[in-house]
């Protein structure tokens, strides 16, 4: 047998490529242009957890293999963060695992809880990793378009994708690409739906602190009937502006957390030793912390809202989450994001990502375009000026 006689890479990764990701930073980097693609602030979290992170360090605690399930600071200050903020209880010990990033803990879950052949509902535009991850377990997926404007869930439609073949639905709220955070009503919905049909429910909520307009986070766990059928995922990243540290976490029951570490044991053990330390200082942070990072990312969606809106994009305005999806349908008729995304840092030096990339559907998010918004506000209004002078004259 020749080994080049097949395919190097395992069918179920085929056409799964460079992440957008990748690719738009790249592309930043190359051009010199703002980068409004890629999720990340261009100023990092609070220094006191800096501080805490160095701390660690030099005191030696977390240089070397923590514990699987992570340090107990940690999983405890989870646990408080749960009770502080939803009321949920956990039990540190059994209830909590720490993994690389939610990027970790979307794929561990999937590997541990899917059998090939599995369907997994999830409403697209849907986060690069999930495709990938319920391929690589084997799974199928089931996207759901959420439609524009507003991107609601089809609750109808939800109800009529489960067949006896559905093990979970993936969901995130607040929703990336599209700012959509879940009503009380959809939480309720699907909550009821999970329960009649048995259905396991991952669910992703790293932008959980990140809501405006009063609109807030309910965690699906917190619904009646939800905690024993619910892993949920979050993040370091995007809660404390430190997305290069790789913190994240589950909760769940102990039997799906246990399912989930099994997995997560073989994929990278431990991870980010020192970082740990700092975000247990992190997720203990005042009440006041959490409301000025929200109302600060507030004021740079209205003025990237405005910006964008002043240059000819339409806007679907977010309630959740660091990115404002965009329409280019008039603005560039005939183009789709895609290759708007790929020509826009040489036409007027600014980056963002199509949404198209996000969907299996071949035309819905065909001119969709989506810019980050966790960035100073000079910056901001600079790359809406430069989008202003491309598109608006
Ligand atoms: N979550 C970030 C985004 O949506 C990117 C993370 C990554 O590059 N994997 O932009």
């Amino acid at each position: 047998m020749r080994v080049r006689d097949r395919a190097l890479l395992n069918r179920r990764l085929d056409g799964l490529g460079t992440t957008i990701f990748a690719e738009m930073s790249a592309l930043a980097v190359a051009t010199g242009a703002i980068n409004l693609g890629q999720g990340f602030p261009d100023t990092d979290g609070p220094e006191a957890v800096r501080e805490a992170a160095v701390r660690a360090l030099r005191d030696g605690r977390g240089n070397q293999y923590p514990p699987g399930a992570g340090v107990p600071e940690l999983r405890t200050a989870i646990t408080d963060h749960q009770q502080r903020f939803y009321g949920l209880e956990f039990d540190p010990d059994t209830e909590v695992l720490v993994t690389a990033g939610a990027t970790e803990a979307i794929a561990a879950a999937m590997l541990a809880l899917l059998e090939p052949g599995d369907e997994v509902i999830a409403f697209e535009p849907f986060y690069d990793s999930y495709a990938a991850c319920i391929a690589m377990a084997g799974g199928v997926r089931v996207p759901l378009t959420l439609p524009a404007p507003g991107f609601r869930p089809d609750l109808d439609a939800l109800r009529d994708a489960v067949t006896p073949r559905t093990r979970l639905l993936l969901l995130n709220s607040p929703h990336n690409p599209t700012g959509m955070v879940l009503t009380a009503d959809e939480l309720t919905a699907i909550a009821e739906l999970a329960v009649e049909r048995d259905l396991l429910v991952v669910t992703d909520e790293v932008y959980e602190h990140l809501t405006f307009d009063g609109a807030a986070h309910t965690p699906l766990a917190s619904l009646p009937g939800m905690r024993e059928r619910t892993v949920t995922i979050s993040s370091a990243g995007k809660t404390f502006s430190f997305t290069g540290w790789k913190v994240g976490w589950v909760t769940g029951t102990a039997e799906l957390v246990t399912a989930v570490r099994t997995a997560k044991q073989f994929l990278t053990y431990v991870a980010s030793g020192p970082f740990q330390y700092a975000v247990a200082e992190a997720l203990a942070l005042p009440d006041s912390y959490y409301h000025a990072f929200r109302d600060d990312l507030q004021a740079k969606r209205d003025v990237l809202a405005a910006g964008l809106t002043e240059a000819g994009f339409l806007v679907h305005q977010p309630q959740g989450t660091y990115f404002i999806t965009t329409d280019i349908a008039e603005l560039a008729p005939g183009t789709d994001a895609l290759a708007f995304c790929r020509a826009l840092p040489e036409r007027c030096g600014v980056v963002a990502v199509p949404n198209s990339v996000f969907y299996d559907h071949p035309t819905a998010g065909r001119t969709q375009v989506r810019f980050a918004f966790c960035k100073q506000q000079d910056v901001l209004r600079e790359a809406a000026d430069r989008l202003r002078k491309a598109f608006s004259g």
